[in-house]
């Protein structure tokens, strides 16, 4: 099965994580079965939407390694919009609506009182040419409700809209299964402002039409949205594509994210030196069953993902476990894989030597340079009771050149002269020459820091 997915972002802030998953999610679903992803920047908001932020999700997207195959700005198919509008209008499913936001919430106080659901009551189709005629007299103009389908007849152009009764919209959710929505319990939405301008309703079924999108797969904050979005695919005689809603992401405290919240942003983890693999595999396998791992690239992960597999319930992304999956990335790289990452002249030029020694120690790639550079500049760390047993290591060093044999015959000498074994022989030593209490195997390490450093730590 051939599929067409998009992914609808705002550019009105950097995407962070759980955006990350929605993105990932639809691309992964169309690498499953060559399909077309396609960008699209849901940028009517002029006064929020800015070009760099668009830039920015570009950049961010390329980053976890999603190169969209087709880019299309909500801000450039204004026309489109236009013509829709129109149609709606000739079918009569747009109606003029002159309320101000106080009058529909004295209207909707007035429903809560009597116990009535908050629903409009669609008296903008009640009024006539005059009274329309004496509002916009007033200075008023109408904004624009599309007439939900929820009454008998109305699929035919008929029947009673002041008669809604039980509509069932159903649709069988990718990631949530059978879903129903009855569109009695709905307000007719606005799908026109004053202003002319569109909320984000209209022009998203109009562009999933025109490009021919065959799964909307977002987040379940949009289950709500779907009802009327299928019947406005229908009112515009499209047939609804396939819709899947999959969980959010919450923080640590359990706050959903927003894209204000910098800190979990895809920009900012990349700054911090995470590997686009560990982001994407936490972001997509997170509130997923089946183990969190990190998967060495977007192919692997394709074959992880099941949109089914989704928990129903929101997810908690956890700093901790991203830091996990990048050390698990990290420690599996091969020097010629991060080399390109480090100046020619890094770790004294013995790269290649050294990365394997160090890289089961660090969590990020760019963690190795602050090893090597603890490693020649560190200031020796010698606790009291050790300075006479660190004295005896000096003297005892072997001569000649220092090779990763020297560290044992070094402390089976020492082991014997001080009766010291375990952790009382090889801590202070770690410590004098690391400044470390913890790192890499020391006997590798030793020929990296070379017999003048050695001699300088020790008392
Ligand atoms: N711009 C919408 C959003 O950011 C897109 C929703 C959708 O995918 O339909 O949530």
């Amino acid at each position: 099965m051939n599929a067409t997915v998009r992914f609808a972002p705002s550019p009105t802030g950097n995407i962070h994580i759980g955006n990350a998953r929605t993105a990932l999610i639809n691309w992964l679903f169309a690498r499953q079965r060559g399909g077309t992803f396609v960008l699209r920047y849901d940028d009517t908001d002029r006064a929020r939407s800015r070009e760099e932020f668009a830039q920015g999700i570009a950049r961010d997207l390329a980053w976890l390694g999603i190169v969209p195959d087709r880019v299309e700005r909500q801000s450039a198919r204004e026309a489109e919009y236009a013509a829709a509008t129109a149609k709606l209008k000739a079918l009569g499913l747009l109606y003029a609506c002159y309320e101000t936001p106080d009058e529909l919430d004295r209207r909707r106080k007035r429903q809560a009182a009597r116990g009535l659901p908050p629903v409009y009551d669609r008296a903008g189709l009640k009024l006539s040419a005059e009274e329309k005629a004496a509002f916009e007299a007033e200075g008023r103009t109408p904004h624009w409700r599309f007439l939900l389908p929820n009454f008998e007849g109305a699929s035919a152009g008929g029947g009673d809209p002041f008669s809604p009764q039980r509509t069932e919209i159903t649709w069988d959710d990718l990631v949530r299964g059978p879903q129903t929505i009855d569109l009695a319990s709905m307000s007719d939405p606005v799908l026109v402002r004053e202003d002319g301008t569109w909320p984000y309703t209209l022009p998203s079924v109009v562009d999933d039409i025109d490009f021919s999108v065959s799964h909307i797969i977002r987040g379940d904050d949009h289950v709500a949205n779907t009802a009327v979005q299928i019947a406005l695919f229908e009112a515009l005689g499209a047939t609804p594509p396939g819709f899947g809603h999959h969980n959010l992401l919450m923080n640590a405290s359990g706050e959903g994210l927003s894209k204000r919240l910098g800190s979990l942003s895809i920009h900012n983890l990349a700054e911090a030196g995470y590997e686009p693999m560990a982001v994407a595999s936490l972001a997509v396998l997170i509130g997923m069953s089946g183990s969190v791992e990190a998967m060495r690239d977007l192919e692997a992960l394709a074959e992880r993902l099941d949109l089914t597999a989704i928990s129903k319930s929101a997810a908690k992304f956890d700093m901790a476990e991203l830091d996990g999956l990048n050390a698990k990335l990290v420690h599996a790289y091969e020097w010629s894989e991060v080399s390109a990452r480090f100046a020619g002249d890094a770790f004294g030029g013995q790269g290649e030597s050294f990365w394997p020694i160090v890289r089961e120690n660090i969590v990020k790639v760019g963690d190795a340079t602050a090893w090597w550079e603890g490693l020649m500049a560190t200031e020796p760390v010698i606790g009291d009771d050790d300075r006479e047993f660190l004295a005896l290591a000096r003297e005892m060093l072997p001569p000649g050149e220092i090779d990763p044999e020297s560290w044992s015959r070094w402390t089976t000498a020492l082991k014997e002269r001080s009766g010291r074994k375990g952790r009382a022989l090889f801590m202070p030593l770690r410590k004098a020459l690391t400044g470390m209490e913890h790192g890499p195997d020391m006997g590798r390490l030793l020929p990296f820091i070379g017999r003048e450093r050695i001699l300088a730590r020790l008392p």
